[in-house]
């Protein structure tokens, strides 16, 4: 397998660390983990430099909510920590036949055990998906895109993070392989287009409507529901 270059960014780091994220980025984050050892490692140095600030604060003057928010990333590191032993993870939504091991928990039990399981609907673009059910507003989904083909092209109304399972990218001259973890914000345009050797499959994750630039686009996205 190919190394991984794009890792979480030390931000959404720490907010994951603190179990502030949203379940959609949750999902993101913490299947990255379970496919990158550099992230667990800079991940578990976070909790250690936590725990040394939860030991420095007395107790008695430690704000209510603060020690809440701790201990429930203490109880989250307990029971999900990165690669965690499969008994650990969330269970599955449905019965899962193939378990596909290239996709790790906990994405996983989200889409029913398997990349083959999944009942993709086509765009009708050279591009399927399929919308991950997940608690909250986020808009979580896969998209399938052909070999060769752009994703379809969008600017950003606020945080993306875009999970690659299978296949590569390219974006700005960077290529973006399984594993890889894509951050963007609204300050990016970006156009990623699939390189020729085969589909690309990700997982995306918004908290806002994709906007298209495109006319057509924007003009069939509420049929669409992308
Ligand atoms: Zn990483």
């Amino acid at each position: 397998m190919t190394p991984i270059n794009h890792h979480i960014s030390d931000a959404l780091l720490l907010e994951y660390a603190a179990g502030t994220l949203e379940e959609g980025w949750s999902l993101a984050v913490a299947t990255h983990l379970a496919l990158c050892p550099d992230c667990r490692k800079r991940l578990s140095l976070m909790e250690a430099a936590g725990g040394a600030l939860m030991e420095s604060i007395a107790p008695e003057t430690t704000p209510e909510r603060e020690r809440e928010s701790w201990e429930a990333m203490l109880l989250r590191l307990k029971a999900e920590p990165a690669g965690a032993p499969e008994s650990d993870a969330k269970p599955a939504r449905r019965t899962i036949k193939d378990v596909d091991r290239t996709i790790p928990e906990p994405l996983r039990s989200y889409i029913g055990g398997s990349l083959d399981a999944v009942e993709w609907r086509r765009l009708g673009i050279g591009a399927a998906q399929y919308q991950v059910p997940v608690d909250g507003d986020l808009n979580v989904k896969l998209l399938r895109v052909g070999p060769g083909r752009p994703l379809p092209e969008h600017g950003h109304g606020g945080r993306e993070l875009t999970l690659i399972l299978k296949g590569c990218y390219r974006c700005e001259g960077e290529a973006f392989g399984p594993g890889d973890l894509d951050e963007e914000d609204e300050e990016t345009v970006h156009e990623p287009v699939v390189t020729p050797d085969g589909e690309c499959i990700c997982l995306i994750v918004t908290d806002a409507p994709l906007r298209f630039k495109s006319r057509m686009m924007r003009a069939v996205q509420p049929f669409l529901g992308i």
